[in-house]
């Protein structure tokens, strides 16, 4: 069946085209990890476990990096201009009182990498094939540099070597920039050595910290991470780039530049961005971010006693494009509604059921549909309702389809020896079903009395379908 995603640079839903047949490479923008992610940078890794699921489910094999960032992101990318403000590794060794030096710094990354593998973990999302740490890539960084040096592409001025944009045609083109806008907006130029508003860091200098380069010692830029890491571990051009929409103006297009200026090649050919989390600031909602204090982490739904699966079960009641607003009571209402799905189907023979061939279809449609995760989850909830479908399959079919939405739903079932029903007994449940429905009431009697004399109880429903239990 076709796969249609929404792709950024072309802005319009494409179907899915692989470089190679029947397999997926996938790079995502991966957390800067000093400190705990919130559940608004989660957001974005939900939609990424959710895009290889649904790659994984229509039998693709699926190769997802996802970089971590454990250097060069600096604070000022948070005024819209990345080449300014202190290391966010920096800022976290300060507020840790730890030593101002690169081993320091590894060490509190790795302290942050840990959790945020847990908080993953805790989601239920399928870990990536590889997280390429930044901080291991520093020659991958310098040799990509040396290359955009030696093509034209690079200046250094006193505080590091800069890309120069408007060497590059077309920058700005994914979700496009308006370059004449941003030059007449911005009053001041941050830096005044700089050629371009637009030019960037690829490497920065600093002398009593950082890695020898070429140029001076110092630090990579942002970007040239991901350029570098994602054409080592997945080539170029690779399928799926994703991040969220913060990053399309400057991380994104940067990326698309540096690698493009090298390689004369795509970086990529689908750019995928989730929405924001929002979360009420004053009246208004506004992006959940670290700087302005207003965030929530998993342990703080912990805290107020809601399980990181509801959060996912309440991310995916939303379009990946569509902005959430987070309330602690909306992603209430959604764990309600996850146990009131959870307890409905643990009534239900756990084995013996079949896959719904009809409603499978129509599952796929959604999931294939850019993702369409609220129409999926609403086809689920009209399935409990179908009574042409036996609770058997219902139970066979809402379980399969878990395998995209990752609510780990078997996990919750109450381990209740009565609702395991061996299969020869669904069998025989099944066939006296069939016969009921062609009126052979011999023939369902008989069934009955034989399922009864094996130590089993078959009640009919009211609205349909039936339920086999121990005695
Ligand atoms: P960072 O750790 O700041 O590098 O961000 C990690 C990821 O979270 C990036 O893909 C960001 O674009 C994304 N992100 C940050 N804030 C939000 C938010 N409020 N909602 C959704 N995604 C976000
Ligand atoms: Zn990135």
């Amino acid at each position: 069946m076709e796969i249609k995603l929404y792709n950024t640079l072309t802005k319009s839903k494409e179907v899915f085209k692989p470089i190679k047949a029947g397999a997926v490479s996938v790079y995502n923008c991966g957390p800067t990890v000093y400190d705990r992610a919130h559940v608004g940078n989660l957001r974005a890794y939900v939609f990424a476990d959710t895009l290889r699921r649904m790659f994984e489910y229509n039998g693709y094999s699926v190769k997802q990096i996802m970089n971590i960032t454990d250097v060069g992101h600096l604070s000022g990318e948070n005024s819209g201009n990345a080449d300014v403000g202190e290391d966010k590794m920096t800022k976290a060794l300060r507020r840790e009182g730890m030593p101002m030096t690169l081993e320091a710094m590894y060490k509190v990354a790795t302290v942050y990498f840990d959790k945020f593998v847990e908080d993953l973990r805790e989601l239920n999302i399928e870990l990536p094939e590889k997280f390429p740490r930044a901080a291991d890539h520093i020659q991958e960084d310098i040799d990509l540099v040396e290359i955009l040096v030696k093509k034209g592409f690079a200046y250094t001025i006193s505080d590091g070597v800069y890309f120069d944009t408007s060497k590059f045609d077309g920058y700005g083109k994914l979700g496009n920039i308006d370059i004449a806008s941003l030059k007449a907006g911005a009053r001041v130029m941050a830096n005044m050595e700089k050629r371009s508003l637009t030019d960037f860091a690829l490497w920065k200098f600093n002398p009593t910290l950082g890695w020898n380069s070429p140029w001076g010692n110092g630090f990579p830029g942002w970007h040239i991470e991901c350029s570098a890491m994602s054409a080592k571990y997945l080539g170029q051009p690779f399928d799926i780039h994703t991040g969220a929409i913060d990053l399309i103006p400057t991380h994104h297009n940067n990326e698309i530049a540096q690698s493009e200026a090298a390689y004369d090649k795509p970086l990529v050919n689908y750019w995928m961005h989730n929405a924001f989390l929002n979360i009420k600031n004053g009246d208004a909602e506004s992006k959940m971010s670290k700087s302005d204090g207003n965030f929530i982490t998993l342990e703080t739904l912990e805290k107020e006693k809601i399980s990181p699966i509801a959060y996912r079960y309440w991310l995916l009641m939303s379009h990946y494009r569509t902005p959430a607003n987070f309330s602690y009571e909306a992603v209430r209402g959604a764990e309600n509604g996850l146990t009131r799905l959870i307890a409905t189907i643990n009534g239900y023979p756990k084995i013996g059921g079949k896959i719904s061939t009809d409603y499978k279809a129509r599952f796929l449609e959604f999931v294939n549909d850019d993702l369409d995760t609220p129409k999926a989850i609403a086809l689920i909830w009209d399935l409990l309702k179908d009574t042409n479908v036996t609770p058997a399959d219902k139970y066979a079919t809402i379980t399969h389809f878990d395998k995209i939405l990752g609510l780990d739903i078997t996990k919750k079932l109450i381990p209740d020896s009565k609702l395991i029903v061996p299969t020869n007994i669904v069998a025989l449940a099944e066939a006296r079903e069939k016969a009921r429905q062609e009126k052979d009431w011999k023939k369902a009697d008989a069934l009955r009395h034989e399922i009864e004399a094996a130590g089993f109880d078959l009640l009919d429903k009211k609205d349909g379908g039936y339920e086999v239990k121990k005695k």
